[in-house]
């Protein structure tokens, strides 16, 4: 973290699980956990059904609540889609773009990760977009050419303006939910490559104001670490983000 140039923000991606129910007593049991501890932004993703609940629960507070996906197209015959003007309209302010999940499970590629983004950031929400090399692609040393990449085309035509409102999710998809965890060298690594990649599409300044999260495993045991890198503004979670304690002690390694 380099606290001096960017904010830390720790986010949860609940993915398909909390119900309205469920996620209202979940809010309403790290509410207080995570009171006060303002050294860093702090959010749920949740599922489209559950951002009202979560958002009323939350209320008052500094947890703040996002969703998981948005269409690109501002409206018409998407069966089962969500567009960027109907996530403004209920109040989210934060989207997540580009998951390993929707690319692995839903077809995302970078093409619609980036037609997502423009859509989410001309609609005015900030966008967590999330990258990262498979394991075959770690194994063949070409992690810095595939995040390169990434970063490229899924930031087609996005202004310096509007980047900042885009916080990037560095996520090893082998890291994903498997319980195996990039190590800080690597987290930080990458992440500096993506970071210049960013100088060089926009500029140092620039790349230097970006917030750039690790995701893949992050918990309770291995947050402190990997935030200690400079390059690491942060944590997208996904299991951890279920357990109110194990979250917290996230948040209180950024603290
Ligand atoms: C994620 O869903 O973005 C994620 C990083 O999941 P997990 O923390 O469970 O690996």
């Amino acid at each position: 973290m380099n606290p001096s140039k960017r904010r830390t923000v720790i986010a949860g991606n609940w993915k398909m699980n909390f119900t309205p129910a469920e996620a209202t007593a979940f809010i309403n049991e790290i509410k207080p956990m995570v009171a006060g501890k303002d050294n860093c932004d702090i959010l749920f993703c949740a599922p489209y059904v559950t951002i009202a609940a979560a958002m009323e629960a939350a209320k008052g507070s500094n947890i703040k609540i996002g969703a998981e996906n948005v269409h690109f197209a501002p409206k018409g015959a998407y069966t089962g889609e969500v567009s960027a003007e109907m996530l403004k309209a209920i109040g989210v302010e934060y989207v997540i773009i580009g998951h390993s999940e929707r690319r692995q499970y839903f077809g995302e590629t970078d093409e619609t990760v980036n037609l997502r983004t423009k859509a989410a950031l001309e609609a005015g929400l900030k966008v967590i977009l999330c990258l990262g090399e498979v394991k075959e692609q770690r194994l063949a040393g070409i992690t810095d050419e595939i995040v390169g990449m990434q970063t490229k085309l899924d930031l087609a035509d996005v202004s310096a303006e509007q980047l900042k409102n885009v916080i990037i999710a560095y996520e090893p998809v082998w890291a994903i939910g498997t319980g195996l965890t990039a190590t800080p060298e690597q987290a930080e690594e990458t992440c500096a490559t993506i970071r210049r990649v960013l100088a060089l599409m926009y500029s140092e300044e620039v790349a230097e104001s970006v917030t750039i999260q690790y995701g893949g495993s992050m918990n309770e045991k291995n947050a402190a670490e990997l935030l200690a890198k400079t390059n690491v503004d942060g944590g997208l979670i996904g299991g951890a983000s279920l357990v109110a304690e194990k979250f917290t002690a996230i948040v209180d390694a950024a603290q």
